[in-house]
């Protein structure tokens, strides 16, 4: 891996590098780029966003790179934090002038003072997020790595520069990232730094809710988020961030009938759907898919183990655990209540005989998130007796392929009633009430049973006879 300074050369001849240079040589100021965009280059993975150190003024190193940059940059100041944004094309470069920070104890915000490069590398997270290549002319290309960062990327290692209790509880926050890089890079985290985060766990509470989601969406959109979560459960993280998950773990047993462990069982779905979906939405639904399974167990002499209802209540929890986290209140979040309340549905049908009207009802009830819906659906099946896979996986093929044969002949998925509640109030004369719900209804059932074709005429008929056996006299014919 070791890239010497000509070769480091070839990786920052583009030219928001050699600008950058050519100003900082003007400045007469000492101009690195520093952190993930060099750790990177070693990992061989493209990244955009570049951050440039300087032992002097960042933003009058950004004024200038811009002004030479010309038509088409776009440049951002941020006076208050002494750093500044330049937007060339594809590229961000931030611009930040080399600090020193000293923490206090309740707050992750430290006092700042200027600094040397080897300042801002001791505050740096990780040794491997600490090095720097110099961008002056007489130094270009020479990588400054006094951490031996190089080393443990070799070794796929996550270390702190300094002693990890320092960093760690200056910034509680470099906890949740030395997991989530482990997980993205799946990298081991050293020893010591894994004890410090045991140790200093609790600190974990200065850090907003935010930031803390920033980094479990990160874990989650990694290729095997289990590996995130199984860390963040040995380091005791898991119990401050997310009790809830936590809540899933362990087997109980009565008269040697235990049932399964479903905090594993969770990140095995979850991993299962990483390799079918990049949606981060559709991997929170496999997080929270059984999340009310703990509230909901019950023994039952003749059945067992139950989770009776665990689906809706699971998905009445969801607002609430979505609010803690601070993840969106919106439609991604009712798009993750309709998954949890609707995951049981097609395990049902294909252990039953699968019906049309089953699956009709099931296309209504999930809309255009169908598919997802099997995708979760089939990532939940992690039985380890293969014959039972095999029958699941059969029986889904057996519901897709209905699916499609029904959508295309009565287009259930976005169906409109073919009689409105307003044109039943008006035929009948009524205002809102239960007699109305009632006749949507049977229009409803009727076409997804498949008594009636999902068309007017037909809706027309079925609600006249409906109506008839409630008493109910029409006031006004209206046309068909
Ligand atoms: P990614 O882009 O995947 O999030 P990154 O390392 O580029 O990875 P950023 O959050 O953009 O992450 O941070 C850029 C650099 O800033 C890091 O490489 C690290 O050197 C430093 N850094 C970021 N956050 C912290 C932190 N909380 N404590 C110390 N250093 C940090």
């Amino acid at each position: 891996m070791l890239k010497s300074t000509e070769e480091l050369q070839q990786y920052i001849h583009s030219k928001p590098f050699k600008i950058t240079s050519e100003a900082a040589d003007e400045l007469q100021t000492e101009c690195y780029v520093i952190g993930g965009y060099v750790r990177d280059i070693f990992l061989n993975r493209p990244s955009k966003d570049i951050d440039i150190v300087t032992v002097g003024s960042g933003i009058a190193l950004a004024e200038l790179v811009a002004q030479k940059f010309g038509k088409g940059t776009s440049l951002a100041v941020y006076k208050n934090f002494g750093t500044a944004q330049v937007k060339y094309r594809d590229n961000e470069l931030e611009f930040v002038g080399a600090r020193k920070e000293s923490y206090t104890h309740d707050s992750r915000k430290p006092i700042v003072e200027d600094g040397t490069l080897s300042d801002d590398q001791n505050r740096r997270d990780f040794t491997i997020n600490a090095m720097a290549i110099c961008l002056n002319s007489n130094r270009f290309g020479e990588l400054v790595d006094p951490f031996n960062g190089l080393h443990d990327l070799e070794n796929k290692v996550i270390k702190t520069p300094l002693e990890p209790d320092i960093t760690f509880s200056d910034d509680p926050l470099r906890m949740m990232r030395a997991i989530r890089f482990a997980t993205q890079l799946r990298f081991h985290i050293e020893e010591k730094t894994f004890d410090s985060i045991c140790k200093n766990r609790e600190r974990i509470s200065i850090i907003s809710r935010e930031r803390i989601a920033d980094e479990m969406n990160k874990i989650m959109l990694s290729s095997k988020p289990s590996i995130g979560f199984l860390l963040l459960d040995k380091c005791g993280l898991l119990e401050y961030i997310f009790p809830e998950l936590l809540a899933l773990k362990g087997v109980e047993t009565v008269e040697g009938r235990g049932h399964k462990d479903n905090f594993y069982h969770t990140l095995k779905v979850v991993d299962n759907i990483a390799h079918n979906t990049d949606n981060l939405w559709l991997r929170w639904s496999a997080l929270l898919h059984d999340i009310a399974k703990p509230v909901t167990k019950r023994w039952d002499d003749k059945l067992g183990w139950t989770f009776h209802n665990h689906n809706f209540i699971g998905e009445k929890m969801v607002p609430r655990l979505f609010r803690a986290m601070k993840l969106p209140m919106n439609e991604k979040m009712k798009y993750v209540q309709k998954m949890v309340g609707l995951h049981m549905r097609p395990i049902v049908l294909s252990e039953d005989e699968v019906t049309d009207s089953a699956v009709r009802r099931l296309i209504f009830d999930a809309g255009d998130d169908v598919e997802d819906l099997m995708t979760l659906c089939e990532a939940d099946i992690t039985s380890k007796n293969p014959a039972k896979v095999k029958r699941y996986l059969k029986n889904f093929e057996l519901v897709r392929r209905k699916m499609k044969e029904i959508e295309e002949k009565d287009s259930i998925r976005n169906m409109q009633p073919p009689v409105t509640g307003e044109e039943i109030m008006e035929i009948f004369g009524l205002t809102p009430c239960r007699e109305v719900g009632t006749l949507k209804m049977a229009i409803k059932d009727a076409i997804l049973d498949g008594m009636i074709p999902n068309e007017r005429a037909a809706a027309l008929n079925l609600m006249y006879e409906t109506a008839t056996k409630l008493g109910l006299e029409p006031k006004k014919i209206i046309e068909n």
